[in-house]
C-alpha cells in the first residue's frame, strides 16, 4: 500500500507523475447497514499516476482485490442503458464474426449474465468469467460461468476443456483489473488464430475533458487511452484492428484487437496521433483536468450549502460506485443531501459509505418531495429524468454534478 510498492502495472517501470490526488477515502462499495459503526471504516489512498515511460494511467496504490469484489453490488441487468447496449452488441458480434470465425464467445466479467444472454441468443457458444457473487445469479438462470479472476491460468483451463475462443468480450473490466498483464496474457492464450478480442472500457480522453472524476475510485486501476492499451497489447503480440466510440458509461472506447500476424491492418493510429497532439499521454497535459476537479468540488459545495440554507429539500438518486468517491471527496453528508435513491434493491436499506446518507428506493424518495435531486448516475441523466417526470410525477430540478454543477 506503500508509495513504494508501485509499479506500472502495464511495463513494470516505477517512474510516475502524479495525476489527481483525492487523500484517503473510504470503497465506493462499502454500503452499511444502519446501526453498524465499523463496515465503512476502511479508508485507502486515491492517487491518479501516470507512468513516463509507458503512459498508462492508473492509481498508486491498490487494494486488495478480494476485499473490493466479495461484496460487489453492481448488476449490469439493472441499468437499462445496458438493456439496449447489450442487444445491439451482441447483434453486431453475431453479423460481423459468427459466420466467418466461429462461434465460441467468452466473457471476461460476465457479472450477472446479462449480456451473455444477448451473445446466446445472437447464436454464440458462451461461456463467462467472473469473480463476484452476483454470478451466482448467472448461474442460476443457466448462463454457466466459472468464478474466478481472468487470467492466463483460466484461459488454459479454458483451452483444455472447451477450447479456444473465437470472440473474447471484456466491456468495463481492463480498467478493474490490477493483474492487467496476466490478464491480456490470458486472453492472447485463449484467442482462436483469426479471432477478435472486443474492449469496452470508459475512455480517459473523455474523463480529462469533462471532469469526470467520479470515475476515479479503488476498483478502477487504469484509465487507458487508445496509445497506453495499444503499449499494452503488443507486449502480448496483439494489435489494434478496429476502434470507434460508444456512449456508455459517460463515453467509451470500443475497440477489437487480433494477433499479430492477422490480416486485418492496424486501426486506431489517427486517434492516437490525436492524443499525442493534445497531450493526452503526458503528465503536463493533465494539469487543466486537476484544477478543474478542485473548481467542481467548491462549486458542488457552495451550492449544496446554499440549497440547505434556503431549506430546501435535496436528495441524490442513484447511488453507484462512481458517485460514492465524489460525495467523500466533496464531504457531501445528511446536513447537504438527506437521502440517496437506488432502483438496485441490494442498496436500498443501506447507508453510503463514509458519508452515511440512507439510500431508499426511487418512490420513497420522491415521497420525500424533494426540491432538488442531485444525479450520481449523470450518465444515465436522459433516461432518469424521463423516469421521475413520467413515472412518477416529479415537479422538481436537478443538478448535475459535471462537469461543473448545473441545475437542470
Ligand atoms: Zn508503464
Amino acid at each position: 500500500m506503500t508509495d513504494d510498492a508501485f509499479s506500472c502495472r502495464c511495463c513494470g517501470s516505477r517512474n510516475r507523475a502524479t495525476v489527481l490526488d483525492m487523500g484517503s477515502v473510504p470503497l465506493a462499495n462499502d454500503f452499511v447497514a444502519p446501526g453498524d459503526e465499523v463496515g465503512d471504516a476502511f479508508r485507502a489512498p486515491l492517487a491518479l499516476v501516470m507512468c513516463r515511460d509507458c503512459c498508462l494511467i492508473q492509481l498508486e496504490s491498490l487494494v486488495d482485490r478480494e476485499r473490493l469484489f466479495s461484496n460487489y453490488l453492481w448488476v449490469t441487468g439493472t441499468s437499462q442503458a445496458a438493456a439496449q447496449h447489450a442487444p445491439w452488441l451482441a447483434q453486431r458480434l453475431s453479423d460481423r464474426y459468427l459466420e466467418t470465425k466461429g462461434n465460441v464467445l467468452v466473457e471476461i466479467a460476465s457479472n450477472d449474465g446479462f449480456f451473455l444472454r444477448h451473445y446466446r441468443d445472437a447464436g454464440f457458444r458462451i461461456l463467462g468469467v467472473d469473480p463476484s457473487n452476483v454470478a451466482l445469479d448467472a448461474d442460476a438462470a443457466g448462463l454457466t460461468s466459472i468464478r474466478g479472476f481472468f487470467g492466463s491460468d483460466i484461459a488454459r483451463d479454458i483451452v483444455s476443456k472447451h477450447g479456444e475462443a473465437n470472440v473474447i468480450v471484456a466491456r468495463n473490466v481492463l480498467g478493474h483489473s490490477s493483474e492487467l498483464r496476466d490478464l491480456i496474457a490470458g486472453a492472447a492464450l485463449l484467442l482462436a488464430e483469426g479471432g477478435r478480442f472486443v474492449i469496452e472500457h470508459p475512455y480517459a480522453y473523455l474523463m480529462r475533458e469533462e471532469v469526470q472524476y467520479d470515475q476515479i475510485f479503488h476498483e478502477h486501476v487504469s484509465y487507458p487511452t487508445v496509445q497506453s492499451l495499444a503499449n499494452l497489447l503488443e507486449q502480448f503480440n496483439l494489435k489494434i484492428v478496429d476502434v470507434e466510440f460508444a456512449p456508455m458509461n459517460g463515453g467509451s472506447v470500443l475497440l477489437e484487437a487480433a494477433h499479430e500476424g492477422d490480416p486485418a491492418p492496424e486501426a486506431g493510429l489517427e486517434m492516437r496521433a490525436f492524443e499525442n497532439f493534445i497531450q493526452l499521454n503526458e503528465p503536463e497535459g493533465w494539469a487543466g483536468f486537476r484544477r478543474a476537479v478542485h473548481r467542481q468540488r467548491d462549486a458542488l459545495r457552495e451550492l449544496l450549502e446554499q440549497l440547505a440554507d434556503e431549506g430546501k429539500v435535496v436528495v441524490g438518486y442513484g447511488a453507484a460506485a462512481k458517485c460514492m468517491t465524489m460525495l467523500n471527496y466533496c464531504y457531501i453528508d445528511t446536513k447537504l443531501v438527506s437521502a440517496f435513491g437506488d432502483a438496485n434493491p441490494r442498496k436500498q436499506g443501506l447507508l453510503c459509505p463514509g458519508v452515511r446518507i440512507p439510500v431508499v428506493s426511487p418512490e420513497d424518495l420522491v415521497a420525500l418531495n424533494p426540491d432538488y435531486i442531485l444525479l450520481g448516475a449523470w450518465n444515465l441523466q436522459t433516461e432518469i429524468v424521463k423516469q421521475f417526470r413520467e413515472e412518477w410525477g416529479f415537479q422538481g430540478k436537478f443538478i448535475c454534478p459535471v462537469p461543473m454543477p448545473e441545475i437542470l
